[in-house]
């Protein structure tokens, strides 16, 4: 996966950019469009790129006009391994095949490890993306603290749903 970072000359009134995301799919099979893809010379490739994410993530954050003002210009064409320090670049984590999801597997990755006091977190303990990762900062603060925080969750929903009603 490659991204490429524009910024455009202008806000995001001028612009008229939503806030929003897109999905931008080529095929409605995205096996055959994927194995379509990784099948040809790489000059035809850039032509059939099967899915393309396209997001704003200026519009949606309520500070960028005091960080910005007038919006700066730049592009960049990174790979994710340096930007997230990933050594293979992947933005999911694990592979997520059927291996991964093999119970043996999802029974092993865990908050604990074999090393006293070092604790894992984020989605690979959990499963990948941002409700993943917020999991998995769930299950290590409950590994380390020894408590069951998702039971603390519950108590707090139901305070607040009383408290409503
Ligand atoms: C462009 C893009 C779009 C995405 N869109 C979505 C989306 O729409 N929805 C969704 O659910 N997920 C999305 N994701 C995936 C999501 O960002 C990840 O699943 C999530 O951030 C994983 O969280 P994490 O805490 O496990 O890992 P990370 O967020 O990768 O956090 C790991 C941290 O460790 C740091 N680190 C690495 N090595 C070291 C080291 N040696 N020393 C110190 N620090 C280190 C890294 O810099 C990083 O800050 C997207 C990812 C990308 C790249």
């Amino acid at each position: 996966m490659t991204s490429v970072f524009i910024c455009l000359r202008g806000t995001k009134e001028d612009l008229h950019l939503p806030s929003t995301n897109y999905y931008v799919y080529y095929d409605t099979d995205m096996d055959q469009a994927m194995e379509r893809y990784v099948s040809m010379p790489r000059e035809e490739a850039a032509e059939h790129i099967p899915l393309l994410f396209i997001a704003f993530p200026s519009t949606k954050d309520p500070t960028w006009e005091d960080r910005f003002p007038g919006g700066e210009c730049d592009c960049r064409i990174p790979t994710h391994q340096p930007v997230l320090a990933a050594p293979r670049g992947a933005c999911y984590g694990a592979d997520h095949d059927l291996g991964r999801v093999h119970p043996r597997v999802m029974a092993s990755l865990r908050a604990q490890s074999p090393i006293t006091n070092l604790y894992l977190t984020g989605q690979d303990i959990f499963t990948c993306g941002l409700v993943g990762a917020l999991q998995g900062g769930l299950l290590c603060s409950s590994a380390i603290l020894k408590w069951n925080l998702y039971s603390d969750l519950k108590d707090l929903d139901s305070r607040i749903w009383a408290q409503k009603n």
